[in-house]
């Protein structure tokens, strides 16, 4: 099959009934084999951890074959195509041999492309793509017949599968854009890159930084490219190389001809001479990032002539992501904030920088070679106390130490959660917002967040 949507004569030639070998039997695999399996490729979906049960069970219904705990390599270098999900990185033995075999390899979202002609809009960054892209659904759903999909909810493949929307808004990881060919996005979102996952690219922040820029490498000058102006990396990588899209940047500071910036109160966005003007005291979402994440989802609404008073009035109205900035109770005039999903230093950052009153901060978890130094003004500024959740919590106590009067650790949140309570003092805000990730006391970030609910929840 030839690529609908490929561009400037690159095309991705994928041969219908070939051998579909899918590495990863987690919910881009399982969306893209039963894709595949309905246009007819053969597939093989192969695992080398495990496959959930519901996962294994959609397989045996639609006769896909399968194995888990293992790579059988007959099997998978006989591939024509191999779909790799996002969680396999290249180092594996297996791609290392796939790709010595000359085997195509492709991610999810390159291969669901090829079936769908939708107008896409994808969304990358180091933070902020899950509320930047459901903020963007939001807004759109309103008028358009639209899919949220990427790293949310269904896979892109299922829905295309399922459900082809004329338009898509994806979130999408550098994970997905390294194995791109000639996906494009209509309208991308580049939010901010600041280091991150940097064990998967030889730890140079360049290779992750000209990963993200894949996002925009094959759109052309009738595709739009939002991204954030005051992020320096972005701008240097910018100047020093050339793109087609055509550049509509966001700023908190810059007054931008095309784009949006912040005027006073106010967020102004202008596409060719049309306006909109939004006050901030209005927005939903709180803190300068969101602020930045409500003009990058604003400006795709714009920009695809979304009216103003729907965007306006879906900003309004927004009700948040679940374990970003999310509030969950008031307790004795304590607020109790969920922010699980920070698991690095810049996410915690604009948490720490949006608290507006005394902090209890609950933070620590498996460290990803954390520096924490541009904390250090807000937590001199705004944190009372330190509760380390963590199993090992020794590079917090070394580096805040002497920062707080209070400092304290515990494995396990029902405690953190009840030392939080008895220092936390009316008008003060306890956040949990880890800088960190959770593997090492939780199963996921999800599993953190909720048992931190939990634990508010039964104070
Ligand atoms: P992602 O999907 O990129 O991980 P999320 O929307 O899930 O991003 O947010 C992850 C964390 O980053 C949360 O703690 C959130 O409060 C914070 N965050 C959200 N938007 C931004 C942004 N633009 N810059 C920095 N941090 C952000």
């Amino acid at each position: 099959m030839e690529a609908e949507n490929g561009n400037d004569g690159k095309k991705l030639f994928i041969e219908e009934n070939g051998r579909l070998v899918v590495l990863g039997g987690g919910e881009s695999g399982i969306g893209t084999a039963l894709l595949g399996k309905a246009k007819g490729f053969e597939v093989f979906v192969s695992d080398q951890g495990t496959i959930k049960e519901n996962y294994r069970n959609v397989l045996i219904h639609h006769g896909i074959e399968f194995e888990y705990g293992q790579h059988t390599e007959p099997k998978i270098l006989n591939a024509d195509i191999v779909m790799k999900s996002p969680g396999i990185p290249d180092k594996a033995a297996i791609v290392k041999k796939i790709r010595e075999k000359g085997i195509l390899v492709v991610s999810e979202i390159e291969f669901a492309s090829k079936f769908t002609n939708a107008t896409i809009i994808g969304i990358t960054g180091s933070n902020g793509k899950t509320t930047t892209a459901s903020l963007t659904y939001h807004i759109l759903k309103h008028e358009l017949e639209v899919g949220l999909s990427g790293n949310i909810g269904k896979s892109f493949a299922q829905q295309v599968l399922e459900h082809d929307y004329p338009n898509y808004v994806l979130e999408i990881s550098s994970f997905q854009l390294d194995d791109i060919v000639d996906f494009k996005p209509h309208i991308a979102v580049l939010l901010n890159i600041t280091p991150d996952h940097l064990d998967r690219y030889d730890y140079k922040f360049e290779k992750y930084i000209d990963s993200k820029f894949r996002l925009a490498m094959n759109q052309t000058k009738a595709d739009y490219l939002i991204y954030d102006a005051d992020d320096e990396v972005i701008g240097q990588w910018l100047k020093s190389h050339q793109i087609q899209s055509r550049l509509l940047p966001f700023s908190l500071v810059k007054t931008i001809e095309n784009g949006a910036y912040l005027d006073n109160e106010n967020i102004k966005i202008t596409i060719d001479n049309n306006q909109i003007i939004m006050p901030t005291a209005n927005l939903a979402l709180e803190g300068k990032h969101n602020i930045k994440n409500q003009m990058a989802a604003a400006t795709v609404a714009h920009l695809l002539k979304i009216r103003k008073q729907t965007i306006r009035e879906s900003l309004e109205n927004f009700q948040g992501v679940e374990h970003r900035l999310e509030n969950v109770l008031k307790i004795n005039k304590v607020q109790y904030i969920n922010d699980s999903k920070a698991t690095n230093v810049n996410a915690t950052y604009y948490a720490l920088e949006s608290m507006e009153t005394p902090t209890v901060w609950i933070v620590g978890g498996q460290d990803k070679g954390n520096d924490y130094t541009e904390l250090f003004p807000f937590v001199n500024e705004k944190v009372k106390a330190i509760i380390c959740l963590g199993v090992d919590n020794q590079k917090l106590f070394d580096t805040f130490g002497n920062m707080v009067d209070v400092i304290v650790e515990t494995q396990f949140m029902s405690e953190a959660v009840k030392i939080a309570y008895k220092i936390a003092e009316a008008g003060d805000t306890v956040l949990l917002s880890p800088a960190c990730a959770s593997f090492d006391l939780f199963e996921n970030y999800e599993d953190r967040g909720r048992q931190f609910k939990d634990a508010v929840r039964n104070l």
